[in-house]
C-alpha cells in the first residue's frame, strides 16, 4: 500500500516556511524552539511527532532546541517520568541545548503576577469555582463581573501574599487576570492565573502552595528562555490571544505561538491519561509493554529510532487533525529492518520431518547469508541432520491449487540446504499428521547446480536435534477498532483480546547469539526483537511486525 511512495526532496512545511521567512527578513538570526512535556507519563508516538518537528527545525535552520519540563501541576508529576522522557528523546536521536523546568521559574512567575496586580490587571477572587463558572457566560452571552473584581491594588497585593504564605485552604481564592468578561474569546474572560494547592511538588517540595495555571506559565517560560517559535497542538489556538496579552502587558520577550495538528494513530490511544489507566488497571504490563504506543514500548517491541523518525517525516505537519494509519508506521519499520536485521530460521508451529536417506547421528553444516540486503553481514552455519522441523502449515496431505510447499510426491527446497521430496507421512489415532517422511536429492545443496529440477517452494526449517526452544511473544494491535479516541467511548471495552499470544518456537542455534534489543528477521515469519529481559537461559523474542500487512489483506478479502 505504501511501497509505491517515493521519498523525494520535500518542499518546506508551513512551519519551515514561517521560520525561513523570519530568518530572511532579519527578524531573527537564529531560532529557538522547545519541546515542553509535562512529566506525568511516558512519551508516545504523538510526542515523537512534536519532537521531530521542534528538533527538526533547529537542525535545518540555525538555532537550538530546549527540553523544558512543564511541571507546574504538582499532583500528577514524578521524577520517574522526567528520566524516561530524557531517555526516550536521546534514543530517538536528539539532544537538547538546555534542560529546563518551568518550576524553576516559580519565583519569576510570582513576580510577574505582582506586576500584573500592580498595573491593575489582576485581582484576587474569593469566588468558588462554581461561582466563577456561573458568571462566565456562554459563547453567545457575555459573562458578569465578579463581585471581587474591583479590589484595590493594595488589597490584592496583601491577599496574594497571604495566599502564597499558606493562610487559605485549597480552592478558596484564585488570582485572575482582569481583561473583559464580555470578550468574544471565553478564555479572555478574566482567566485564572494562580490557584491554591497544598501539595508536594517533585522538585520544589513544599515551598509553594500556590501554583500557576498553564496559561500563566507556558508563554512566560517561553519568554524567559527567549523561545522564538513556540509550537503547540491545535487545541491551544484559542489560547494564543491570552498568550499574547500576558506577554504584552508584562512587556517581556515576545515569543510567538504556532499550532499544528495533533497526530492520532488508529487502533491505539495517544493520550497519557488513557495510557496511564491501561497501566494502572493492569490491561498491559507497564508503560514499556510492547503493545503500547509509547516510545519505550515501541523500543521494546523492536522499533528503531530511524523507523520512527522516518514515519514522522512522512506524515509531516498538518493544520488539520486526522487519523494516521498504523500501517504506515509498520511499513517504515519493515523498510528499516529489512536493511539491518540478520536472518534466522525459527519454526513456530513444528512438524517433524525425517529424511530417510540421510544417515543417523550425522550433522552436516549448511551455510546461508545473514542478510541478502547486506553482503557485509556475512554468512552463518546451520546444522542439518536426519530429523528436522518445519511449520505444520507447510505440509498438506491433499495440496490445494497453487500450493508450492510440501505434499506427498512433491519437492521443496530447504533454505540453505537440500531439495527434499515427500515420500510418505504418519498419522496418529486422532488423524493428526505427526511425521512426514522425505528423501533428500543428492547434489542439490544450496549453491550446487540443480538445473533440470523444478522446485517452486523454499521452506525454513531447523534441525530437530539442534533446535533451541525460545519463548515468542506474538503481539498484535492493542485495540480492535480503528478509532477509540472519542470521549463518548469507553476505550477499554475495545481492547483486542488477541493482542498477545505467547508460544514456544524452535530456533536455529545462531539465534542464541543475541543481546536484548537485537532485531532479526525470522524467515517467512516477520521481524522479531530479543526482549529486554531475554537471557541465554531463557531467550524471549517479541514480534515487532509481520512481513506483510495481514490486516490490509484481511480487509481486502472481505
Ligand atoms: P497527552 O494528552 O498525551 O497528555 P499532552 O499534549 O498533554 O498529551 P504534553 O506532555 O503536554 O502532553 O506534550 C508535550 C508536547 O507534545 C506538547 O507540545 C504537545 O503539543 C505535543 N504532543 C502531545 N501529544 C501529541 C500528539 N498526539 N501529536 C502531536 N504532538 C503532540
Ligand atoms: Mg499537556
Amino acid at each position: 500500500m505504501f511501497t509505491e511512495e517515493k521519498k523525494e526532496e520535500k518542499s518546506l512545511n508551513f512551519l519551515e516556511e514561517i521560520v525561513e521567512a523570519d530568518l530572511q527578513s532579519g527578524k531573527y538570526t537564529q531560532i529557538i524552539t522547545r519541546f515542553p512535556p509535562e512529566p506525568n507519563g511516558y512519551l508516545h508516538i504523538g510526542h515523537a511527532s512534536s519532537i521531530c518537528l521542534n528538533f527538526g527545525l533547529t537542525k535545518k535552520f540555525p538555532g537550538y532546541t530546549n527540553l523544558r519540563f512543564d511541571d507546574t501541576n504538582p499532583v500528577t508529576e514524578d521524577t520517574e517520568y522526567v528520566e524516561s522522557i530524557k531517555n526516550d528523546i536521546r534514543w530517538l536521536g536528539f539532544e537538547w541545548e538546555h534542560e529546563l523546568y518551568a518550576s524553576d521559574y516559580f519565583d519569576i512567575l510570582y513576580n510577574f503576577a505582582l506586576t500584573l496586580i500592580t498595573k491593575g490587571l489582576a485581582y484576587v477572587d474569593d469566588s468558588t469555582s462554581d461561582e466563577i463558572a456561573a458568571l462566565k457566560g456562554t459563547p453567545t452571552e457575555p459573562g458578569k463581573n465578579s463581585p471581587f473584581r474591583d479590589r484595590t491594588v493594595e488589597e490584592n497585593l496583601v491577599l496574594f501574599e497571604r495566599m502564597k504564605n499558606g493562610e487559605f485552604p485549597d480552592g478558596s481564592l484564585t488570582l485572575r487576570a482582569k481583561i473583559d468578561m464580555a470578550h468574544m474569546n471565553m478564555l479572555m474572560r478574566d482567566p485564572i492565573l494562580y490557584r491554591i494547592k497544598h501539595a508536594h511538588h517533585h522538585r520544589t517540595g513544599n515551598n509553594w502552595c500556590i501554583y500557576p495555571m498553564y496559561d500563566f506559565a507556558h508563554g512566560q517560560s517561553d519568554s524567559i528562555e527567549t523561545v522564538t517559535h513556540s509550537i503547540c497542538t491545535l487545541e491551544f489556538a484559542p489560547h494564543r490571544e491570552l498568550y499574547d496579552w500576558i506577554i504584552e502587558k508584562l512587556e517581556i520577550y515576545p515569543s510567538r505561538q504556532y499550532e499544528f495538528a495533533r497526530r492520532n494513530l488508529n487502533y491505539t490511544v495517544t493520550s497519557k491519561r488513557k495510557l496511564l489507566q491501561l497501566v494502572q488497571e493492569g490491561y498491559v504490563n507497564g508503560w514499556d509493554d510492547p503493545r503500547m504506543p509509547t516510545l519505550s514500548g515501541m523500543r521494546r517491541r523492536g522499533y528503531t529510532p530511524e523507523s520512527i523518525r522516518d514515519f514522522c517525516d512522512r506524515i509531516g505537519v498538518a493544520r488539520r487533525e486526522n487519523m494516521i494509519d498504523v500501517g504506515l508506521l509498520e511499513f517504515c519499520v519493515r523498510e528499516d529492518l529489512n536493511k539491518k536485521a540478520l536472518r534466522r530460521m525459527v519454526v513456530l508451529d513444528p512438524l517433524k520431518v525425517v529424511i530417510t536417506n540421510f544417515p543417523e547421528g550425522v550433522t552436516e553444516m549448511c551455510h546461508s547469508e545473514n542478510n541478502p540486503e547486506d553482503i557485509a553481514a556475512g554468512v552463518r552455519e546451520i546444522p542439518f541432520s536426519r530429523e528436522i522441523l518445519i511449520e505444520k502449515e507447510d505440509f498438506m496431505e491433499i495440496p490445494a491449487k497453487k500450493y508450492f510447499r510440501l505434499a506427498p510426491g512433491k519437492m521443496v527446497r530447504l533454505k540453505g540446504a537440500y531439495i527434499i521430496q515427500c515420500d510418505d507421512f504418519v498419522k496418529n489415532e486422532s488423524g493428526e499428521i505427526t511425521e512426514v517422511r522425505c528423501s533428500f536429492i543428492e547434489n542439490s545443496k544450496s549453491g550446487q547446480d540443480t538445473t533440470g529440477i523444478n522446485v517452486k517452494g523454499t521452506l525454513h526449517w531447523v534441525s530437530a536435534a539442534h533446535a533451541a526452544p525460545v519463548e515468542i511473544r506474538l503481539y498484535d494491535r492493542l485495540f480492535s477498532v480503528e478509532d477509540v479516541s472519542s470521549e463518548e467511548l469507553d476505550f477499554k471495552e475495545y481492547l483486542n483480546p488477541d493482542s498477545l499470544h505467547v508460544i514456544t518456537g524452535y530456533a536455529e542455534p545462531a539465534l542464541l547469539d543475541s543481546n536484548p534489543g537485537d532485531s532479526f528477521q525470522f524467515l517467512r515469519k516477520g521481524y522479531f526483537a530479543a526482549d529486554a529481559e531475554s537471557t541465554a537461559e531463557k531467550p524471549v523474542f517479541n514480534r515487532t511486525v509481520t512481513l506483510r500487512d495481514n490486516w490490509a489483506k484481511a480487509s481486502e478479502s472481505k
